[in-house]
């Protein structure tokens, strides 16, 4: 038996003894070690992320060690890995072009299939990335949000020199501007209105930092780019009612990343500036499972540090004090582990 934190319903946890599952055919058992609860999981518990179905078992950013594993597996027992919570059904039209992301099938673990608040959890071996012993279990269960960033920024193409504005810096804000420094953007603006965040934008090698509650952040943009605008933007907050100046802050010919997602419409949105600027918009979504290794490498070799996303911890039974302490405050939350 194992034991499992279930969201029976919004905001109700029940931890629960359920049977620990067997691998079949080139399948692994992972003890998980740690999860990473972020926004899309906060949605999943207060009932506002669509299309859910409950009792679910949350999480998707985990990590572990495997324990046992079914038939025609190559994985070792005892290997230490990062799970691709992106289940695909291999055989759709996107599968076949290689965006398992776009799955016309596709689940995520810990919402359409029960995830990783739980002892264990059973996974074909290729949703399995190694992970090499210089990176701990618990700082490693970013890599699987930092393959999102980098997926994102496969996407667009930024060149050395390039200006680069990120709006939002939580921690999928932060991991852009740290990946887009890596790509030598120069300048990047991480835009916060938290002054704990800008300290942590400066740490990732932000250029500039601008706090939107003080500022005009479009006129700093400017300032900063010799009054050109920004060659991209990428917004990691999700907020409909940044979109206009985004497109304001871009130079002409600029791109506007959209990587964080609202259900909300976006007011007075005119599709002009598309035209008079011949601005592109790019959209994306999670990851493909060839994201996973240029992440884990950038971890591996000290470029991208996770420790200091993580802002707080708590065990298996405690998971209903974690979520509820992460929706009353929100905005002091990086990321959260969940430890079984
Ligand atoms: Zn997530
Ligand atoms: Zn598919």
């Amino acid at each position: 038996m194992m034991r499992t934190a279930v969201l029976q319903a919004p905001r109700r946890f029940e931890v629960a003894e359920r049977p620990t599952p067997r691998p079949g055919r080139g399948a692994a058992l992972v003890r998980v070690a740690a999860t990473a609860v972020c926004h899309t999981d906060l949605s999943i518990y207060t009932g506002q992320h669509p299309g859910v179905r409950y009792p679910v078992v949350l999480g998707h950013e985990a990590t572990g060690v495997v324990e046992a594993v079914g038939p025609d597996v190559r994985i070792p027992v005892g290997a230490r890995v990062v799970i691709n919570p992106i289940i695909a059904c291999g055989a759709c039209d996107c599968c076949l072009r290689g965006d398992e992301n776009l799955c016309r099938r596709a689940g995520l673990l810990g919402r359409e299939l029960d995830g990783s608040l739980a002892e264990q959890v059973v996974l074909a071996e290729r949703y399995l990335h190694p992970l090499p012993p210089e990176i701990g279990l618990e700082a490693a269960t970013l890599i699987e949000t930092l393959a999102t960033v980098h997926h994102a920024q496969r996407r667009v193409r930024i060149d050395p020199g390039d200006s680069v504005v990120v709006l939002g810096q939580g921690a999928t804000g932060l991991l852009h501007t740290r990946v887009a420094k890596l790509a030598g953007a120069s300048p990047i603006v991480a835009v916060s209105r938290s002054a704990w965040k800008r300290d942590l934008a400066r740490r990732m090698r932000a250029d500039a930092t601008v706090d939107p509650s003080g500022r005009d952040v479009v006129a700093e943009v400017l300032a900063l780019t010799a009054g050109h605008g920004a060659d991209l933007v990428i917004d990691t907050t999700g907020d409909p009612r940044l979109v206009g100046s985004a497109m304001e802050m871009l130079r002409p010919g600029g791109v506007l990343l959209l990587y964080a997602i609202s259900h909300e419409p976006v007011q007075d949105f005119t599709t002009f500036p598309m035209y008079v600027k011949e601005l592109t918009l790019v959209g994306s979504r999670a990851l493909v499972p060839a994201d996973f290794e240029p992440a884990v490498r950038l971890v591996a070799t000290g470029a991208v540090e996770l420790d200091g996303l993580i802002t707080g911890s708590y065990p298996l039974h405690r998971a209903a004090a974690a979520f509820g302490d992460y929706e009353r405050d929100p905005d002091r939350v990086l990321r959260i582990l969940i430890v079984p």
